[in-house]
């Protein structure tokens, strides 16, 4: 297989795309890709701070990386909260440090401990626990030093998966939380998603291509999931679906949320405009009598 723009030996296939790239073809491709995605939804504004959450998986550390050689515009400094999971957060911390060390970003460190959360003490909600102290912890400490937001690195697996689970339960409170970017307000710190369109696969690839330092093995407290493998299942058979779900999610959320309801001055019920559309037909009846 070779790469459709410079035929040397190609990497990865991209059928969505109906592209074949080599190593080089690839990096190129995917900062791109993901600085488009930055501008299309205006994830940042011009001079902002931001704080980068890495966890030392790939996806973050693919968004660090990312975001140095794109970003001009705004100052980094990364953030990692030790989770003291044995091993796999001692491996996690070392290859965050080195990461930072190559990438040349300040490294800013916390144990969960500081902030008394003990995972080993969490039973069978670890997962909660930890979800909470860390949204908790990466406010607070963006707040008290002064960075205007938080970025994450949630990718389209993540939130496709984390919308299906949420639609299905009936839980309807999260909207906001699948638009690239969340405004601030009173004490909570403005929060960004640079990887909103890209997947998982890609961000390893990436990472992969630039020999970037990234903890390979899962927390080993991560339970199974079979959201991803039956969205994994999909996108094969619909190359493109999964970018084309997520692209499409702000529209229809900015377009829920936009909605302000208001009282009818005729009747009082409920609607988005100053007459109801009940009161309007019946106006238009009472005309035609
Ligand atoms: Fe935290 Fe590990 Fe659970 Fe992820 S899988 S929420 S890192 S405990
Ligand atoms: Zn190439």
């Amino acid at each position: 297989m070779k790469c459709s723009l410079c035929r040397k030996k190609a990497v990865e296939r991209l059928r969505q795309y109906k592209l074949s790239l080599c190593k080089e073809c690839f990096v190129k491709f995917y900062e791109k890709q993901v600085e488009r995605t930055v501008k299309k939804y205006k994830v940042f504004k011009s001079g902002e701070r931001v704080l980068v959450c890495i966890s030392g998986g790939k996806d973050s550390a693919a968004m660090l990386s990312a975001l140095t050689t794109i970003s001009k515009e705004i100052e980094i400094e990364a953030f990692y909260i030790n989770l003291e999971i044995e091993n796999y957060s001692d491996v996690s911390l070392k290859n965050v440090k080195k990461l930072c060390n190559e990438l040349n970003v300040k490294l800013n460190v916390v144990n969960l401990s500081e902030y008394g959360i003990y995972l080993s003490k969490a039973g069978k909600k670890k997962c909660s626990v930890c979800g909470t102290a860390k949204r908790y912890i990466m406010n607070k400490f963006a707040r008290e030093n002064g960075f205007d937001c938080v970025a994450t690195g949630h990718c389209l697996d993540d939130i496709i998966v984390f919308f299906f689970k949420n639609w299905l339960s009936g839980n309807f409170e999260w909207s906001t939380k699948f638009l690239p970017r969340m405004e601030g307000f009173d004490k909570i710190v403005t929060r960004v998603k640079p990887l909103y369109l890209m997947s998982e696969r890609e961000n390893a690839i990436y990472c992969l291509c630039k020999e970037l330092p990234f903890t390979k093995d899962n927390c080993p407290y991560a339970p199974k999931d079979d959201w991803k493998e039956i969205i994994y299942d999909i996108e094969k058979k619909k190359p493109g679906f999964k970018r084309n779900f997520v692209a499409n999610l702000p529209k229809y959320l900015n377009r829920k949320t936009n909605l302000e309801f208001k009282h009818c001055t005729i009747c009082g019920e409920v609607t988005t405009a100053e007459v109801c559309a009940f009161c309007k037909l019946r106006k238009w009846m009472e005309e035609r009598r």
